[in-house]
């Protein structure tokens, strides 16, 4: 027996020290990748325990985010594959001309557009090409001269932007007019990405798009994520933090890109009623299950009055959580339980406290 008691010791510390390398094996690590696309740098970060597997399937997600970015592209690249045209591109070559058999992808991205424009009164229409054109955001922006205004807004027209879902085309009715994805791709490759990293088994993940947010599952720590929602006056400030679990938070806002003039602000989300930015809001942030719809949303809620965005996203079962440019913060009600307000902010919280 008292021989027995060593070996039993060696036995015993064996298991262990094999039952802790096993679980050191099979901990959770994370891998993150980052990229520049969509003139955005896309963090992915995921978890799981299979560093291969990580890797492969961030790889995979990647390749379908620039599948959708090329099929959204408004630029023609000279020398590249997407030299040849985009769908965006050869449906506006082809704008009165004909109309263009597009990718099941770019056809499903039109119609999100077509309802979301028809469900806002057109407050959202991704037929803003000749005027965000016009206004030269991302080249040189300036102030357009009103009957240049009239005139781009004179080809903007999403009753004129065809889709023919048996015969997989799209089809812009008049010369000049100009389809711009700028509002929906980026959700809806990110929306693509995620579906690609659940099929490659990923559990735990959180893609960051400029800022626009999709998680899936909850957070390293089986909590939910939480996200910081940026003031809109304040760069490095946060007014609020929101609870996400496997959905997508995604903000636009009057910030990123603008200019000045005798200290009045021009952005580049634009009302396609009026053909100048949108004056109601400062920052809108969408939250739904689904990336492409909360970019859409992100868009549809900025360009409404406050009160209208929130009785449109009460009736889509949807959420959104409003800066406005008056100063007030107001959010869907629904959202209460998943929104911790920040104290020391500049403005009036309306709602939900
Ligand atoms: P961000 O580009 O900052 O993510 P958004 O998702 O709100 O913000 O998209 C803004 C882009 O959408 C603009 O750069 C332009 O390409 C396009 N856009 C601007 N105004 C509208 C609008 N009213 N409807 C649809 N698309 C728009
Ligand atoms: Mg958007």
């Amino acid at each position: 027996m008292n021989r027995r008691g060593p070996v039993l010791l060696i036995a015993l510390l064996l298991l262990t020290a094999l039952l802790a390398s096993f679980l050191y094996g099979r901990r959770s690590r994370e891998y993150t990748s980052d990229q520049f696309l969509m003139d955005t740098l896309i963090s992915i970060k995921v978890y799981g325990s299979d560093p291969e597997n990580l890797r492969m399937a961030v790889n995979a997600a990647y390749t379908e985010m620039h599948r959708i970015a090329e099929l959204a592209d408004s630029f023609p690249h000279p020398g590249t594959a997407a030299f040849a045209g985009s769908d965006v591109c050869r449906i506006n070559q082809q704008a009165g001309i004909a109309p263009v058999p597009v990718n099941p992808d770019t056809l499903a991205m039109l119609q999100l557009a077509k309802k979301y424009c028809e469900l806002s009164g057109g407050a959202f229409d991704v037929t803003i090409g000749p005027l965000m054109d016009l206004w030269g955001f991302g080249k040189i922006p300036h102030i357009p001269p009103p009957e240049e205004i009239r005139a781009a807004l004179a080809l903007v027209g999403n009753q004129d932007l065809l889709l023919d879902e048996i015969k997989q085309t799209a089809f812009l009715r008049r010369r000049g007019m100009k389809l711009d994805l700028g509002a929906i791709a980026k959700g809806y490759a990110t929306e693509k990405a995620l579906q690609s990293l659940k099929k490659s088994g990923i559990r735990k993940a959180l893609i960051d798009a400029g800022g626009n947010i999709r998680v899936l599952g909850r957070n390293p720590h089986n909590s939910p994520w939480r996200i910081g929602i940026k003031d809109p006056r304040k760069s490095d400030g946060i007014v609020a933090i929101l609870s996400l679990e496997d959905a997508a938070a995604v903000t636009s806002g009057d910030y990123y890109r603008f200019f000045e003039v005798d200290g009045k602000r021009y952005h580049h989300i634009l009302d396609p009623r009026t053909g100048y930015p949108a004056v109601e809001n400062m920052a809108v942030t969408a939250i739904s299950s689904d990336a492409g719809i909360a970019d859409v949303l992100s868009t549809v809620f900025f360009v409404l009055p406050a009160e209208t965005a929130l009785k449109t996203a009460a009736g889509l079962g949807e959420k959104v959580f409003i800066v406005t440019a008056d100063h007030r913060i107001l959010y869907s009600p629904s959202l209460a339980a998943n929104i911790e307000l920040l104290p020391g902010t500049a403005y009036r919280y309306e709602q939900g406290r």
